[in-house]
């Protein structure tokens, strides 16, 4: 260490000499020349010299200070993005041991595993109950990007999250049942589940007791009962649902290039109708006619003539949530991309070719018309799951809810105790989305954080109540007084927790040609915007939004992959 510190100024000497030995070197070559004409005064010459070069010196240094910093900066950033990225991706992988759960602790049984459930869980102290996930499905799925699956720009395993991973994580051990909740007795307090799943083994349905439920098993989708919608539709809720579609679109392009294909069939096979103009619909528009445009096109000079997306709502606008600038932008922007939209026409019935439709002609009379298609994606809301609707009826306060489980403030089903509900099953009266179920969840495990708390603060006070009876003199029992009202006061602060309330954040859909609207909610109100910046603030809110540094970095290379690659079009 001695000879290191030794040496150092010793290398700073030679390269301070070095740097003086070349100024002089630079300065003096100049010089030597105006030596020779006797018109210039030397010293005038010197001065000029100097001071034109420090000027000069002055400007570049200005400049390279600015893009040595922000050279600098640059580096650190990708650094620090790096490093955060990598202590992301160990931490997943490397999973510390957990606490076994404590048999005294009441038993909370958690259904689902979707956008409500899963922040429930992120947000839950584990250590303060016996955890119980069940769900049918063993990963969180990343609802908003499911669109981008349907036509490969990113890969369906891209957005999702394992739950096993996830609760490896949590503090406390939490188990998890791969089955469907088939029955909840709100009386007994006992959940009925079923694996539901291929392989079966000797036991396939069991029960599982509960202190507290929470029901967050979202929504099936609605079909209005209009007839042949379940057997001929495709469906956009769940990750097979996406692959059905990406399929579907590839086998319909690779029939309609059949050898000798009659024309009509070309026509029908290449329509590709969806039906629902919220965002989902919308979105899925968008991706379909951008994977047309940007891949089959090229790849499939044969259909580009017939290829044809059209956009089937009953309502009088597309994206009825959305602010009427953003409605008329979408509008015009699928126009300009050849997106046919059909208001106000309703689907009546929905055949394996055709969809019959009513809709309302110039003179107000209303018209039914068969619209042909080779694909059908019906994408109109959400209804009931049974499991949900069976609970309902045990319960009398229920029995005017249609949409979901009646809840209060608290998000308590009504009429019951020791049941929550959140998310797309849940009546709170806000629209069915990933941001409702979310800050549902956050607000559930805040709730049971608390309530888990005020517990133990109670126990605390029993104790010192007893001890406080038993104190031997006046002096210990005046300190545990003291301590009686230290807890009293920390209960009264942890009861004060007020209900359930929603900040909409806003609200985003992509359209295609790489655009996006967004209604953002501002400090001053409502920011509208429509185009190809919001498009990059589309992709950059949803990255942020993805599960884990993973699901992040997939979706990232997903989208890298097929803006260099181009999406791929195999069938499977
Ligand atoms: C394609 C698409 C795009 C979307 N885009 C957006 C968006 O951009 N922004 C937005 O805010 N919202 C969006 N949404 C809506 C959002 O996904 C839903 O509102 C959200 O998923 C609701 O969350 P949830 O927890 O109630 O239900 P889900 O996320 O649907 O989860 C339900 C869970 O319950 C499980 N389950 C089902 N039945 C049972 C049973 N019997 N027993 C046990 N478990 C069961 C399911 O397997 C699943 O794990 C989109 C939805 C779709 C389909």
């Amino acid at each position: 260490m001695a000879s290191k510190a030794a040496v150092r100024p010793l290398v700073l000497l030679s390269k301070q000499t070095r740097g003086f030995a070349t100024a002089a070197r630079r300065t003096t070559a100049p010089l030597q020349q105006t030596t020779r004409p006797a018109r210039f005064d030397r010293q005038q010459l010197r001065n000029g010299f100097r001071r034109g070069y420090a000027d000069q010196k002055k400007v570049k240094k200005g400049r390279w200070g600015v893009l040595k910093w922000t050279w600098r900066l640059t580096y650190l950033s990708v650094l620090g993005g790096l490093a955060y990225t990598g202590y992301g991706i160990y931490i997943n992988r490397n999973p510390v041991e957990q606490h076994a759960p404590d048999p005294n602790k009441k038993t909370l049984v958690i259904l689902g595993t979707g956008w409500g459930s899963v922040s429930l869980l992120k947000n839950l102290d584990t250590e303060n109950y016996n955890v119980i996930v069940i769900s049918p499905r063993n990963y969180f799925l990343f609802t908003p990007l499911l669109p981008s699956c349907t036509t490969g720009t990113i890969e369906h395993r891209s957005i999702m999250e394992p739950i096993r991973n996830f609760l490896r994580h949590k503090k406390a051990s939490v188990k998890y049942y791969e089955a469907e909740a088939t029955k909840i007795d709100a009386e007994k307090k006992v959940v009925y589940i079923t694996d539901d799943s291929e392989i079966k083994g000797s036991i396939s349905q069991n029960e599982i007791p509960f202190d507290m439920l929470v029901v967050g098993v979202g929504a099936e989708n609605a079909t209005f009962g209009i007839p042949g919608v379940r057997e001929n539709a495709c469906f956009l809720k769940e990750v097979n649902d996406a692959q059905k579609i990406r399929k579907r679109i590839m086998d319909c392009c690779e029939t309609a290039a059949f050898k000798d294909q009659d024309t009509e069939e070309v026509k029908r096979l290449l329509h590709m109708v969806v039906v629902g103009g919220g965002p989902t619909g919308v979105e899925f528009a968008g991706e379909l006619q951008d994977f047309f445009e940007n891949d089959l096109r090229k790849w499939m000079p044969e259909i580009q003539d017939n290829f044809r997306v059209t956009l089937v709502e009953a309502l009088p606008s597309v994206l009825p949530s959305f602010s009427k600038s953003l409605i008329d932008y979408t509008e015009k922007t699928f126009k300009e991309e050849t997106i046919e939209i059909r208001t106000k026409t309703m689907v009546k019935n929905v055949t394996p070719s055709y969809i019959e439709a009513e809709f309302t002609d110039p003179s107000g009379k209303k018209q039914l018309e068969k619209i042909p298609y080779g694909l059908l994606v019906w994408a109109t809301g959400n209804a009931l799951r049974p499991l949900v609707k069976d609970l309902m009826s045990q319960i009398p306060a229920q029995k005017d809810s249609r949409r979901g489980l009646a809840v209060n403030e608290y998000l308590v089903v009504k009429g019951s105790e020791n049941i929550w509900a959140v998310g797309d099953c849940a009546v709170a009266n806000y629209a069915p989305t990933a941001q409702v179920a979310a800050q549902e969840g956050a607000f559930l495990a805040r709730l049971f954080n608390q309530m888990a708390k005020t517990e133990e603060i109670e126990t605390e006070l029993h104790v010192l109540s007893d001890e406080q009876g038993k104190a031997p003199n006046q002096e210990s029992r005046d300190k545990i007084f003291a301590d009686i009202k230290d807890l009293q006061k920390r209960l009264r602060r942890v009861k004060q927790m007020g209900p359930f309330e929603y900040s909409h954040q806003g609200s985003l859909a992509y359209i295609g040609s790489e655009k996006a609207v967004a209604d953002i909610s501002w400090v001053t109100g409502n920011v509208a915007s429509g185009g190809q910046l919001t498009y990059l603030f589309w992709r950059s809110a949803y990255l942020s939004m993805c599960f884990s540094t993973r699901n992040r970095v997939l979706v990232f290379m997903d989208w890298m992959k097929s803006y260099i690659f181009g999406r791929d079009v195999s069938r499977e």
